[in-house]
C-alpha cells in the first residue's frame, strides 16, 4: 500500500515507456512544454471529457472517471469507460483516445491496461478487455489484458515508482523520437547533465525572482 503523496500518475506510464529521462524531467523535476503532438492530444481529451455520459442498450458510458489504484500507488483519469451489463455485473470496459496513430512500443497499451488494473481493484469485476481509439487512421483496436502484458504494466509501474522515490534522472541519449518530444529543448540531449542542472536551477531561480 502506498500512501496518498507517493502516488504517480497514470500519464507517467505512458512517459516513461516513450523515454525514461522524459518521464523524470516532468514527474521528477516538474518540466512540461507543448508541442504539436501533446496539443493534438489534449484537444481529443478535451472532446472527449465534455461529452455527456449516456447509455446504449446494456452498455453505460461513463467520461472522465478518476480511476486509482491503491495496491500500485496510480490514479489517475480514464477517458472512457464502458459497463458493459452482464447478468448481474455491470463488468467495465476502459476506451482511450489517442489522436495519432498506433505505437510500435507498449506505451499506449500499458497504459489502458494500467486503467484495468485500477477497475479491477475499485469494482472486484475482472477486466479481461478494452479498446484504444485511434484518430489515425480513425479506428478502434481491442486491447487484450493478458498475464504477458499485466506483468508489463506492473513492472513498468514498479520502475516508475523507483525512478520517482529516488529522484533519478536518466542521462539523454539522442535518439530520433527526441524529434517529436516536447521536452526537447529542456532536456538537451547531447549536451551533458551539467548544463541541464544548470538550466534547471536557473528556471527555478528566475521563477522565484518573478514572485
Ligand atoms: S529529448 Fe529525447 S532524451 Fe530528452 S526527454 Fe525527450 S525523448 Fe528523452
Amino acid at each position: 500500500m502506498y500512501s496518498d503523496e507517493d502516488y504517480i500518475q497514470l500519464s507517467s506510464i505512458q512517459h516513461y515507456v516513450f523515454c525514461a529521462r522524459q518521464c523524470a524531467l516532468i514527474h521528477v523535476e516538474g518540466l512540461w512544454a507543448e508541442n504539436r503532438f501533446t496539443a493534438h492530444g489534449k484537444i481529443m481529451h478535451e472532446r472527449v471529457d465534455s461529452g455527456e455520459d449516456e447509455t446504449r442498450g446494456d452498455v453505460r458510458v461513463v467520461r472522465g472517471l478518476n480511476i486509482y489504484s491503491r495496491r500500485l500507488g496510480l490514479s489517475g483519469r480514464a477517458d472512457v469507460v464502458e459497463f458493459h451489463h452482464e447478468g448481474d455485473c455491470d463488468m467495465p470496459f476502459p476506451v482511450e483516445y489517442k489522436s495519432g496513430q498506433p505505437k510500435r512500443d507498449i506505451c499506449d497499451l500499458a497504459q489502458i491496461c494500467a486503467q484495468a488494473l485500477c477497475l479491477e481493484e475499485m469494482t472486484g469485476f475482472p477486466v479481461r478487455e478494452g479498446a484504444i481509439y485511434y484518430g489515425r487512421p480513425r479506428r478502434r483496436l481491442p486491447v487484450l489484458f493478458d498475464d504477458e502484458l499485466r506483468l508489463a504494466t506492473e513492472e513498468i509501474i514498479g520502475a516508475v515508482h523507483e525512478m520517482i522515490e529516488t529522484r533519478t534522472i536518466p542521462t539523454a541519449r539522442r535518439e530520433k523520437k527526441c524529434d517529436t518530444c516536447s521536452l526537447l529543448d529542456q532536456c538537451m540531449p547531447g549536451v551533458g547533465d551539467k548544463k541541464l542542472e544548470s538550466y534547471i536551477r536557473g528556471l527555478y531561480l528566475s521563477d522565484e525572482a518573478t514572485h
